[in-house]
């Protein structure tokens, strides 16, 4: 396994919509052991979701794991977030695309989404909580939006005044 480059805003990648993955070619080898880097990658950041837009491959599929004891991967290929909860839920996010920076983000606290597995095999989770809060965040990823997208005008500014200071000094 090998640690991948994940693109940081403001990357023109970031911002596009991917396309679905052929789901007749999950099986091949190359694309299973990009998987394992985006996990390795995620965990190494450390982060509990990582979307393929992020490491510039522009198809819908994500890696998640939300556990503390890091033990609980998960794998979105093609999700669909089908439905979602009147009830929202406030969270301070971050994402490791835009280091740094953390914010709250109002989403639904519970969702229910459609996704194939690692296998190709298709399940449907219904979620609350954070876990929930990380499938939207990532599912926005692969719709080109970010977290810094829901925060009033004010606040990104300020928001983008910290990255871009947090950057030069890099
Ligand atoms: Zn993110």
């Amino acid at each position: 396994m090998s640690l991948i480059t994940i693109l940081e805003h403001p990357h023109p990648s970031l911002r596009k919509v991917a396309g679905e993955r052929d789901a007749a070619a999950i099986a091949d080898p190359a694309f299973q052991r990009l998987l394992d880097d985006m996990f390795e990658t995620m965990y190494a950041a450390p982060g509990i979701g990582l979307a393929a837009t992020q490491v510039d491959v522009m198809e819908r599929f994500m890696v998640i794991d939300v556990t503390e004891e890091r033990d609980q991967p998960l794998v979105f290929i093609n999700p669909v977030i089908r439905e979602r909860s009147v009830d929202l839920r406030v969270h301070q996010e971050g994402c490791l695309s835009i280091p740094g920076i953390f914010a709250d983000v109002t989403r639904a606290d519970g969702i229910e989404v459609e996704a194939l597995d690692r296998h190709g095999k298709p399940f449907t989770l219904a979620v609350d909580g954070l876990l929930a809060t990380c499938v939207q965040h990532e599912v926005d990823h692969l719709d080109g939006k970010l977290f810094i997208d829901y925060l009033s005008p004010l606040k990104r500014e300020r928001a983008m005044k910290k990255y871009d200071k947090l950057r030069r000094h890099d």
